[in-house]
């Protein structure tokens, strides 16, 4: 995202935040547009290069909207959801039906069958007994992939081999879950085995732990004489959230991971299936920032230095969840970042805190704006009414202007559900 200072004032497009926050009022998530199309695009044009038949899907839990999907649709990129609530915001957009995949760990039966109802492409399966449930509840022939566990798991700084055979997700290779569950399904009357999905890890910013697993994958089904016409290789794709972080490298990653997929087929005299991605923090991630007001100022002699903001855990909780790391910016004027201070939210948690020890301009004081980079992808996703506070309002920008996608939750809608007798 371009974020430039022009005229001592933060803009995006040639926009002023400050006017922007003011508009739509904060704590507000701020997304470019241009951004995510181009996230999309770059993508799409690595996967063109290697000439592999491909589709891409979005990872929805990143970030759900109804105008995002419809974007996505544009963009020619399908949707993954995981529950009836995503599966349902997604209907609601223009994505078509036969560009969704159904996944999750433990699907309900009624989710199973809204999903067979609504027509979606296919079911990643997760279990053995999903595959009889699905078997049961579908009422005609349904497309899957398997879930696989590959036994490798990558970090961001290394991926190990054996790792991760403990994991709610997919089913093992090296226990022989994997090839039972394939077999299952191949004789399963109402599913079409289709192919393997794994996703292992996220914020992977090297194609190595990703092309050992393409290897092991191929050389397993090869050796197990089982075809496939679709390898789901997940997502998982770095974004940059601090210098420390380096963005996935998109074009050159995807050439690597294609190149190794053609390679292991041809090794194996496997015939090479069509490889389906899904990135959801590096569409949307970098792509979004979230602006706050800043509120009060606590100068605690040689101890520390608060500056609060009208939202926090709420609506940012990956500091508190990981204590993730992010850089911030003052918005309504450029000033060198020259004071050591801890920026917190509001809500009623030690916890809850945006960024520990980061320098600021020491002149920041009540009724400034603070962007915070890079939350684009799990803040609004994960964001909740804890000390009743409303979900924030979204806006998309281009070089047009500002629009509105999601508005700020009311007070009414707070309690629209509870009963009182
Ligand atoms: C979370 C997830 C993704 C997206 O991960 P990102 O890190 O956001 O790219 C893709 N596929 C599966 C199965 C996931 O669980």
């Amino acid at each position: 995202m371009t974020l430039q200072y022009i005229h001592n004032e933060l803009t995006l497009h040639g926009h002023r935040l400050s006017d922007i926050a003011r508009t739509s009022g904060t704590p507000l998530f701020v997304y470019d547009e241009t951004m995510i199309r181009n996230q999309c695009r770059r993508f799409h044009r690595a996967l063109q290069e290697s000439e592999l038949n491909y589709t891409i899907s979005y990872a929805s839990k990143a970030f759900s909207s109804v105008q995002l999907f419809n974007l996505m649709a544009e963009e020619n990129t399908g949707l993954d959801v995981v529950s009836e609530g995503e599966l349902f915001t997604a209907l609601q957009s223009t994505v078509a039906e036969n560009r969704i995949h159904f996944h999750g760990n433990n699907k309900t039966d009624r989710e199973i069958k809204y999903a067979v109802e609504s027509g979606v492409d296919y079911f990643v399966i997760d279990s053995l007994d999903e595959i009889d449930r699905l078997d049961a509840l579908a009422d005609r022939t349904v497309k899957a992939v398997l879930r696989i566990n590959p036994g490798v798991e990558a970090h961001t700084h290394e991926f190990i081999q054996t790792g991760q055979e403990n994991s709610k997700f997919g089913l093992s290779v090296k226990k022989g879950l994997a090839l039972e569950g394939i077999k299952k399904i191949q004789q399963a009357a109402h599913i079409d085995f289709m192919g393997v999905h794994f996703h292992i890890g996220s914020q992977i910013f090297e194609s190595t732990g990703t092309i050992a697993t393409i290897d092991l994958v191929i050389d397993w089904l090869a050796d197990n004489d089982i075809a496939i016409s679709v390898l789901n290789i997940g997502g998982g794709f770095s974004i940059k959230y601090t210098d420390d972080d380096v963005s996935y490298p998109i074009e050159d990653g995807i050439k690597a991971i294609t190149d190794a997929l053609k390679k292991a087929c041809e090794r194996n005299h496997y015939s090479v299936p069509e490889i389906s991605l899904e990135p959801g923090r590096s569409i949307v991630g970098e792509a979004g920032i979230t602006l706050y007001e800043v509120g009060t100022v606590k100068d605690i002699p040689d101890v520390n230095y608060y500056v609060s903001i009208d939202g926090g855990m709420s609506d940012h909780i990956r500091t508190a969840l990981y204590d993730a790391q992010y850089e911030l910016k003052l918005v309504n004027r450029e000033e060198p970042h020259d004071k050591l201070m801890t920026v917190a939210g509001k809500l009623c948690e030690s916890g809850d805190i945006i960024r520990r020890d980061i320098k600021l301009p020491a002149s920041i004081r009540t009724g400034d704006y603070l962007a915070v980079l890079s939350t684009g992808a799990y803040h609004y996703s994960m964001s909740s009414n804890y000390n009743q506070m409303l979900k924030p309002a979204v806006v998309f920008v281009t070089a047009a202007g500002a629009r509105e996608v999601i508005r700020r939750q009311s007070l009414e809608q707070l309690i629209q559900n509870d009963v009182v007798h």
